[in-house]
């Protein structure tokens, strides 16, 4: 019943997140004032509101103007329910996992944005920081000395990639997101995390020179990356830790 009930939330906090994405950073609308279609100005009526199932029923396009609707729409909503859902079945109806909430809700605005726009708005990454640390302290198994480690490891190794590539490779935005999972992460967490984070990178990279023509040097967000890697170890890196520590030993 649960799962119902945190997979509807989600999408329905999904659906807030895409009116900030789409209204950041025009502050006067930003909450207040009905949404509009983006083509033909029109006020979009309640029940065209509805997370996903309206998107499904008008086709993807405006009931006016029959354009395209962006499909950032059902997007954002679905991964929202999604992680919404995933953090209840790991990690149950707790703080933490109320705060895991949070973190995903913040994390969802900043990988949207930066792949629509390449920058990180900087009032939700603070939000993301502050959400994590936190998230940090609530977690069952909190400790202070991995909670700092983390932290360290996670922003300072971020850190001296953004100073020796002069935020070329990646910006000061993407330090506060270390940050954040760092602290979260603990310190063999937050290794995982940027390994990971290079990794699908590195992939995905190769796969947009590949099939897209980008060049090398074209630029690309790094922060879906960051965040990816980060969910991923959230919620299975004590697993892929302890996996990894057992083939070491042996
Ligand atoms: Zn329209």
């Amino acid at each position: 019943m649960y799962f119902v009930l945190f997979f509807v939330i989600g999408l329905l906090v999904g659906s807030f997140l895409n009116v900030l994405i789409f209204r950041f950073p025009n502050y006067p609308g930003l909450i207040s004032g009905r949404s509009k279609c983006r083509h033909c100005q029109k006020t979009i009526p309640w029940f065209d509101l509805i997370p996903v199932l309206s998107f499904l029923i008008l086709g993807g396009r405006c009931r006016n103007c029959r354009q395209k609707l962006s499909l950032q729409y059902p997007l954002v909503e679905i991964a929202c329910g999604g992680l919404f859902v995933l953090f209840y079945y790991y990690f149950g109806l707790s703080a933490f996992s109320i705060l895991l909430m949070a973190v995903a809700a913040m994390s969802i605005v900043i990988f949207t944005f930066d792949i629509k726009s390449l920058e990180i708005p900087e009032v939700f990454a603070w939000l993301l920081l502050i959400f994590a640390i936190v998230a940090a302290f609530l977690a069952p198994n909190f400790s202070l000395a991995n909670f700092l480690l983390g932290g360290l490891a996670g922003g300072g190794i971020l850190g001296i990639l953004v100073g020796i590539s002069d935020e070329r490779w990646m910006g000061a935005g993407d330090i506060k997101i270390g940050l954040a999972f760092g602290f979260l992460l603990g310190l063999y967490g937050s290794l995982l995390f940027l390994m990971l984070a290079f990794v699908i990178g590195a992939v995905v990279g190769v796969i947009l020179i590949t099939c897209k023509n980008k060049k090398m040097s074209s630029q690309l967000a790094f922060s879906p990356f960051l965040i990816i890697a980060g969910i991923i170890a959230i919620i299975w890196g004590e697993r892929i830790v302890n996996w990894y520590l057992k083939f070491a030993i042996m």
